[in-house]
């Protein structure tokens, strides 16, 4: 098609009436070609113009949404001009599960919307059901067979530290034995799909509590952490183990992302409906086709990789009522976006 106009463009000057008009049926067909297909897609397609407004948008897209795209997306807060993606659930006109995708194009950005509901389920089905199986079997067994010499190396260390009290060796051993131990666990906890045991709490919590169990991955690698916890924090209905896990499996993320001396900004935040917690890293950052498969279980990059990290980190945030989205460009770094509902929004719904 770019040629086509380049072609024209070059001759228009010497084309007489009749044949300006054999070329202007050529575009106008071609239009209303891809016109039809632009409303026959059962994809939802945004087009969004710098300022945010909305310049086109397909049946599908109005259908998915249950809303007007125009009045719809600016409530998603989506990033103009880069590549991002997330999963929200909307109630209107059923309960379905959406993907959110921005892409940036010239100087718009467009939107593709896309129904994830059935396949969402037969994810959750097939991993219960198949490949799954055998690696929580595998790492129940693992944890088991590590578990018991772990507990024997803790108590013999206890009892050594008895008699060296102020031997810091001691210390570091128990202290480094205990976090394998945890680390154990959360793994365990993690390819299990346990309910989580909700209560009213703080998000900020279990963040404090994982950034000390990093705390000398940190160090080692000379990565910079701030935290941001706004001074009135909403409660919201959370597992503290749980919300750990995600937490754990978001900053290792972000480490293994970075080179040494990175930068990791953690802020949290609330909104009338939700607090906010989101990891912003200066990594390696992904392109758009890595977003597309994000979340998705065993995509991974790494060499020894599991692919499973996100899975789980998604699951455990919708088993809190809440969504999980990011945002990257390559070469740049990533964000992550916690959101788990407010109690008092919790607590509405339910009624
Ligand atoms: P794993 O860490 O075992 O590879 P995950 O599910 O945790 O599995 O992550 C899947 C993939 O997503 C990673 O392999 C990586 O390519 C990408 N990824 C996740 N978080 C980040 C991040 N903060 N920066 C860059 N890439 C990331
Ligand atoms: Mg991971």
């Amino acid at each position: 098609m770019k040629e086509f106009f380049k072609g024209v463009r070059k001759h228009i000057g010497k084309m007489d009436a009749e044949r300006l008009r054999e070329q202007f049926g050529h575009v106008a067909d071609a239009l209303e070609r891809s016109e039809t297909l632009f409303s026959a897609l059962k994809e939802g397609l945004v087009r969004i113009d710098q300022d945010g407004q909305v310049v086109q948008s397909n049946p599908a897209a109005r259908e998915l949404l249950g809303l007007a795209p125009e009045e719809m997306l600016p409530t998603l807060g989506l990033p103009l001009g880069k590549s991002s993606k997330r999963e929200i659930t909307v109630t209107y006109p059923e309960k379905r599960s959406l993907e959110i995708q921005t892409i940036p194009f010239e100087d718009e950005t467009i939107v593709y919307v896309r129904d994830i509901t059935a396949e969402k389920a037969r994810t959750e089905e097939e991993l219960r059901a198949g490949a799954s199986r055998a690696v929580m079997d595998l790492a129940a067994g693992v944890a088991h067979e590590i578990g018991n010499p772990l507990n024997a190396l803790s108590l013999n260390l206890q009892l050594l530290q008895r008699s060296y009290k102020d031997d810091p060796s001691i210390a570091e051993c128990l202290a480094q034995v205990a976090r394998l131990d945890g680390i154990i666990r959360g793994f365990l906890q993690a390819l299990r799909p346990q309910k989580p045991n909700l209560r009213p709490g703080s998000v900020a919590d279990p963040l404090k509590s994982c950034l000390a169990t990093l705390k000398h991955q940190f160090e080692e690698r000379r990565i910079t952490v701030t935290l941001d916890i706004p001074s009135a924090l909403p409660a919201v209905a959370l597992d503290p183990d749980q919300m750990e896990q995600v937490y754990f499996n978001l900053l290792k993320n972000a480490l293994e992302a970075m080179k040494d001396g990175g930068r990791i900004e953690i802020a949290i935040g609330s909104d009338d409906d939700d607090v906010t917690v989101a990891f912003c890293d200066n990594g390696a950052g992904m392109n758009s086709e890595q977003l597309a498969h994000l979340f998705e279980p065993y995509r991974t990059t790494k060499a020894k990789g599991t692919g499973l990290g996100l899975m789980v980190t998604d699951r455990i945030v919708r088993a809190h009522g809440g969504t999980i989205a990011a945002e990257s460009s390559p070469g740049e770094g990533t964000t992550f976006t916690v959101r788990i509902p407010r109690l008092e929004r919790r607590i509405r719904t339910l009624k």
